[in-house]
């Protein structure tokens, strides 16, 4: 009698949630069920019910392909493509020296991958110019959580404590659209009429602070900073701090709450649209669920909204101050949190894909971290580049006198996802070399001089780590095509040509051995974690995890219990005021564009775009318009309109809807060519992190005739 088929437990290729799976394999595809955990319940939202269908795309890469001489991109041997890119990133290193070759990563990849990533930049091609799309994603709550609270990790709790709080401040995300199975957790702030959303637009999200739930307040896109110094001032002013806990466990309260004295809320009202009225509530409701006031608790959290913007930095430490003022950070049931995007957003930062940093979150200027990774990686630290451009930046020089001749491109779609995303296609085009690997054709592979087919998700052995911090198996279920490969083999085989130092593991199980070796002693410090024990846990564990010599550490659900890891184990206020975005809207461009998602596709459509279910579902591009804005250019609803900005223009069709405010256009960014927002969004950056302003710039709407 035949067996029945096993189910591989596993976790969904998208977002950070990474929701519980069973991956069945009947007749040769896979099947994916829900399976229960703690963050998702057993629930899995479209995208993830329907995630199987991408690893039987029509155009699933299946064989290496090199551009010809013709221009035409045409299939080759594994070892024609690999001999090709050693050879030419060799000639490129021998005449404009190594940090002439540059390597962009992605927060989908997993620990192993990032891991890996780090270090073939570092020490197979000596290059100091690697950054990855996380860039875009979390810099500005990781740098701010980073001088606030002395760390970094999205969720210093697990996402099920969200659940008993009476309030939560949520500014800036769409998760009921991002990660629907989240929403569960809000249940408790609902009941109590205490969830607060900030974002412009009334989003799904937002409507779920509807009829009695709670609040959505709705400024003017790129005023979240006065909104929060605006709750700071009311906090402080009518006297809702834990003034014990702000003596204990901080320090800098006076400077915020001089700052804040100058945000009165009238004034908050005339620059932001929030009345003073709903400023005042929800102060209170937060307050009133403080622990300090026998509240359940509360919860400031932040999403990409607030977070990608030339303040951004200074935005999340706003959000951060107001939750220190309320003595939220660091005890149970009540906190600060950054809801990560990406599938491995959180662990594809802490493995040494940034520019600045090494694996275990270690700082690449700081001699002690660099001897304790070469030690790992078996080198001279001396070998180890510095510190490279951030992603915008590196972007910007491709192909420029002094910048980067060639690019290797592992996990993201730059022409679709990086802003004023024509100008980086100009720039991917500068190079000599363009070198992607991927699973189907996207729009930068499209574009790659030798574009390498790698495995995917159910296809592999992996380790991801999710929004809250909590490390999790990837598992595989199925035999991938006979072309593909890993990208581990990838790297292993270009070390090998590159005549590279050190040992290059291909074995996921290996290599996450030796990622715990390099994040001993460090911030996010995995060591005492293994795939053999990840296996043994299925609900898995969150860092830090340190190696022991007896029984095995717990694991850190819940950070800052007992102190910060700053200098004086305080959290500190970091103040900034405000100077607005970087492009204000005027005569000549008198619309805010803000951009987002829909439930149907992930992040630049390569992968959700090919689904049958979720191109039907969400099958264009669109531009929400208010029904003033529309009547004043005439547009109706199902019109093509064009808008644009200082950078280019998007055509999408008109959604006439009163979810936008009059002054501003909503556009989801996950289509290319013409339809893509991100032609339009602005790339100027954050000082402090690096972020693009992806989030609110100044447009022109028109409505386009077709006749
Ligand atoms: Fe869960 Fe996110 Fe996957 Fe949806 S996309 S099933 S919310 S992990």
């Amino acid at each position: 009698m035949a067996r029945p088929p096993q189910a591989v437990a596993s976790h969904c290729p998208y977002c950070a949630l990474q929701c519980a799976q069973s991956l069945t394999l009947c007749s040769g595809t896979v099947e994916v069920a829900g399976r229960d955990f703690p963050t998702n319940r057993g629930g899995l939202c479209q995208k993830g019910w329907t995630s199987a269908a991408v690893l039987r795309a029509p155009d699933r890469l299946t064989t290496p392909l090199v551009r010809g001489r013709s221009g035409e991109i045409e299939p080759t041997s594994w070892d024609a493509a690999l001999d090709l890119i050693a050879m030419r990133l060799k000639e490129i290193r021998d005449t404009h020296g190594p940090d002439a070759v540059a390597v962009f990563g992605g927060g989908g990849l997993t620990n192993e991958k990032a891991y890996q990533l780090g270090k073939f930049a570092r020490i197979a091609l000596g290059t100091a110019n690697i950054d990855y799309n996380g860039r875009f994603c979390m810099s500005s709550a990781v740098a701010a959580m980073n001088r606030s609270l002395g760390v970094d990790r999205g969720l210093p709790f697990p996402l099920t404590d969200l659940g008993g709080a009476d309030a939560i401040l949520l500014l800036g995300s769409n998760l009921a659209e991002t990660m629907p199975p989240a929403v569960a957790h809000l249940a408790g702030a609902r009941a109590a009429g205490g969830l607060i959303v900030v974002d412009p637009r009334a989003s799904a999200t937002a409507r779920l602070a509807d009829d009695g739930a709670g609040l959505h307040l709705q400024p003017v896109p790129g005023t979240d900073l006065p909104v929060l110094l605006g709750l700071l001032h009311v906090v402080f002013a009518e006297g809702l701090t834990d003034a014990a806990y702000v003596a204990q466990r901080t320090t800098g309260a006076e400077d915020a709450r001089r700052l804040a004295a100058s945000w009165w809320p009238a004034r908050v009202e005339a620059v932001t649209g929030v009345s003073e009225v709903q400023l005042r509530a929800a102060a209170h409701h937060l307050a009133a669920a403080s622990p300090s006031r026998g509240g359940s608790g509360a919860y400031v959290l932040t999403g990409r909204g607030v977070e990608q913007s030339s303040q951004g930095t200074a935005t999340v430490g706003a959000a951060i101050n107001l939750a220190l003022a309320l003595g939220l950070v660091g005890r149970v049931g009540s906190g600060y949190g950054a809801i990560t995007g990406q599938g491995n957003g959180q662990g594809g930062r802490e493995h040494g894909q940034k520019s600045d940093q090494l694996p275990g979150y270690r700082m690449i200027d700081d001699p002690a971290a660099r001897a304790h990774v070469a030690d790992v990686w078996g080198v001279d630290p001396a070998i180890i580049p510095g510190k490279g451009r951030p992603a915008v930046e590196l972007l910007d020089s491709l192909g420029r006198e002094g910048g980067p001749r060639a690019l290797l491109v592992h996990g993201a779609n730059l022409r679709v996802s990086a802003p004023n995303a024509r100008h980086v296609t100009d720039r991917l085009d500068a190079l000599d070399l363009l070198v992607v690997c991927d699973v189907v054709p996207s729009e930068t592979a499209q574009r790659a001089d030798v574009v390498l087919p790698v495995l995917q998700w159910a296809e592999e052995e992996g380790t991801m780590t999710s929004l809250e911090g909590r490390i999790l198996r990837r598992r595989k279920a199925i035999e991938p095509p006979a072309g593909a490969r890993s990208e581990l083999w990838v790297w292993s085989e270009l070390a090998s040509r590159l005549g590279a130092p050190g040992v290059w593991e291909i074995d996921a199980a290996l290599v996450f051995d030796e990622l715990a070796r390099a994040s001993a002693g460090g911030r996010a410090d995995y060591s005492g974690l293994s795939h053999a024990r990840l296996d043994a846990e299925d609900a898995a564990v969150h860092w830090p995890c340190p190696a022991t010599d007896g029984v095995p550490h717990p694991g850190t659900p819940r950070l800052f219990l007992d102190d910060f890891p700053t200098p004086d184990g305080r959290a500190r206020f970091v103040v900034a005021d405000d100077v607005g975005p970087a492009e204000a809207t005027g005569p000549d461009a008198p619309t805010h564009l803000v951009t987002g998602r829909v439930l149907q596709h992930y992040q630049s459509g390569a992968q959700t775009r090919r689904v049958a279910e979720l191109a039907g579902a969400s099958p264009e591009p669109f531009v929400e318009v208010h029904p003033v804005l529309a009547d004043r250019h005439g547009i109706e609803p199902g019109d093509l309109v064009e808008v644009t900005s200082a950078r280019g223009s998007a055509r999408a069709i008109a959604r006439v809807t009163d979810a936008v405010r009059p002054d501003t256009v909503f556009m989801p960014f996950h289509w290319a060519g013409v339809g893509s927002a991100n032609r339009v969004t602005n790339d100027v950056t954050d000082p402090v992190s690096g972020m693009p302003e992806f989030k609110v710039c100044a447009v022109t709407v028109a409505r386009l005739d077709l006749a």
